[in-house]
């Protein structure tokens, strides 16, 4: 999708700090960081949210959270962090490509706003 942002990051015509990449995710750092680690994953595939989701992604979504799992004590967040997606408009989700927020390092406020 060509006007998607985040396919041009994975495309490489936009560029991102990149702190994760395999076949099939991409993790980067937010531009505009709402917490002093604020990384991005998203799949290579363009689909909007997890409404959107094919039952095909099913694996591919569960990857996800392991590589998170796996990643979120490399990116110092060894103490705890959050995993959020921003699923429609009203929610908040401003680019219509699937995405994981990771955040952390610092408290973190329950509810969210
Ligand atoms: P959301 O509002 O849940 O859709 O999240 C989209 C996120 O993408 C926001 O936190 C933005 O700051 C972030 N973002 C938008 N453009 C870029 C970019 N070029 N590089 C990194 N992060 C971006």
């Amino acid at each position: 999708m060509t006007d998607c942002i985040f396919c041009r990051i994975i495309a490489g015509e936009i560029p991102s700090a990149k702190v994760y990449e395999d076949e099939e995710i991409l993790g980067f750092r937010d531009i505009n960081p709402a917490a002093p680690v604020h990384v991005l994953f998203i799949p290579k595939k363009h689909f909007a949210n997890l409404g959107e989701a094919a039952p095909a992604d099913q694996a591919l979504l569960g990857r996800m959270l392991q590589v998170i799992g796996r990643e979120a004590p490399k990116l110092g967040l060894s103490e705890g962090y959050r995993v959020v997606s921003n699923c429609g408009e009203p929610a908040g989700q401003t680019v219509n490509h699937f995405h994981l927020h990771v955040l952390g390092g610092r408290e973190l406020q329950w509810p969210p706003g």
